[in-house]
């Protein structure tokens, strides 16, 4: 078998580089281990609108839910609202989003293998399981987007993301106050260094978190959760679902190099302020799969995809990081008083404002510009002294 671009991984991010590689020019083959598109789902489907119009997803056919809004909780049980203007993300059927995508890609002409491992490269020569069997795969050029152990980068020796969350989810009936927005959880107790969420759709919600490592198993964080008063007050017990995962964060310093270049969670392209990867994957993935056909061409090379996609998303990423940095760093004291700063009735008309989670850099920008921002330099210390 021979390809101009071989793209390994059949997730958003490999979906979205295969399309636009083919669409190029580029013949273009797609591997993935499983044997199905979009299957076992780690995601909880909860994706900006902006994200669905970045991956040229038309109507609403997967969503489950629309969300307007949500709800925060600080660690003392102190409810933030955060009220959207419009229709700010949808709950999506990941596995019927990841196939659709999928049929994009065979619609722009790419092939598709599934049951099929990559294991290793050498030069332009991709091995592969298929099926049980060995094979060998020419390829001009190698997307990896298979994901946040990548087997693509550990073989190019390009180097991994700088951090990792761990997640765990279940999906359970559940009967929210509010259908139409998210609910938000914090504080040591349930996840340390990050959040904990309901996302509510069709008499049953998404419930989760993810966590910076520590000592104590994600599973015991998840059992804190359920006990949450706001929680259980909600929760109708059992559980239809249950995903463990990991989360990315802090991009490395090199994506790409000879013919190799990585993408979405590979290349560490996640929201640092949610864990959201669909949105930064999709941007990336089309500078990629670009880039890839032009480079079999001769017509570029990989620095031109490392220039563009950090030229696209570098900079919210890096400001995510400096935020994502900066709350886990804060006890629940110190969180309990920034949700409450945050509930002031002019900070929260500037979060409905300029909340976008795609761009938090865009509110805490205007925040940090208002008349009362003492309390906030504080709380985020020297980090943000320094970075505006
Ligand atoms: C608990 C949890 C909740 C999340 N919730 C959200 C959310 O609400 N919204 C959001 O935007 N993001 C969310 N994310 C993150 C999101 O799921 C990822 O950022 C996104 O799936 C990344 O897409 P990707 O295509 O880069 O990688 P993946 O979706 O991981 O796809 C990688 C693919 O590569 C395949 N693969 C791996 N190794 C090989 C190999 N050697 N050979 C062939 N194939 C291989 C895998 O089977 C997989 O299909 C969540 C993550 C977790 C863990």
């Amino acid at each position: 078998m021979k390809y101009d671009v071989v793209v390994v991984g059949g997730g958003p991010a490999g979906a979205m580089a295969s399309k636009y590689a083919a669409r190029n020019g580029a013949s273009t083959l797609l591997i993935e281990e499983h044997a199905s598109i979009g299957s076992p789902v780690q995601c909880t489907g909860l994706i900006s609108t902006a994200a669905l119009r970045e991956c040229e997803i038309e109507g609403e056919s997967f969503a489950l839910n629309k969300m307007k809004g949500a709800y925060v909780y600080a660690p003392d049980g102190t409810e933030l609202e955060v009220k959207g203007k419009d229709v700010m993300a949808y709950v999506i059927d990941r596995k019927m989003f990841d196939r659709s995508l999928i049929e994009q890609s065979i619609d722009s002409g790419v092939d598709i293998l599934i049951k099929t491992r990559f294991t290793g490269m050498e030069k332009n020569r991709v091995s592969v399981l298929s099926n049980g069997e060995r094979k060998e795969i020419h390829a001009g050029m190698v997307i990896g987007a298979d994901g946040l152990q990548s087997a693509v980068c550990r073989s190019s020796g390009l180097p991994g993301c700088k951090k990792f969350l761990s997640g765990m989810q279940i999906e359970a009936p559940y009967a929210p106050e509010n259908p139409e927005y998210v609910e938000i959880f914090t504080g040591q107790d349930v996840a340390p260094g990050f959040f904990g969420w309901a996302v509510p759709f069709n008499g049953m919600a998404r419930i989760g978190l993810a966590r910076t490592p520590g000592d104590k198993p994600v599973s015991h964080y998840l059992e804190k959760l359920l006990e949450h008063p706001v929680v259980t007050s909600r929760y109708r017990g059992s559980r239809t679902e249950h995903v463990v995962g990991g989360i990315p964060l802090g991009y490395p310093d090199k994506t790409a190099k000879d013919n190799v270049v990585l993408v979405g969670d590979a290349a560490g392209q996640v929201k640092p302020t949610s864990g959201g990867g669909i949105y930064m994957g999709a941007i990336c993935a089309k500078i990629a799969g670009e880039v890839a056909a032009k480079t079999v061409r001769g017509e570029a090379t990989v620095d031109e995809y490392e220039k563009r996609w950090r030229s696209a998303v570098g900079r919210e990423l890096s400001i995510g990081m400096m935020i994502h940095k900066s709350l886990g760093k804060l006890g629940d004291n110190d969180l309990n008083e920034f949700i409450s700063y945050l509930n002031q009735p002019e900070i929260r008309n500037a979060i409905t404002e300029y909340g976008d989670i795609d761009h938090p850099s865009v509110l805490f920008r205007k925040l940090l510009s208002g008349s009362d921002k003492k309390q906030l330099i504080r709380l985020f210390g020297v980090v943000f002294r320094t970075l505006f």
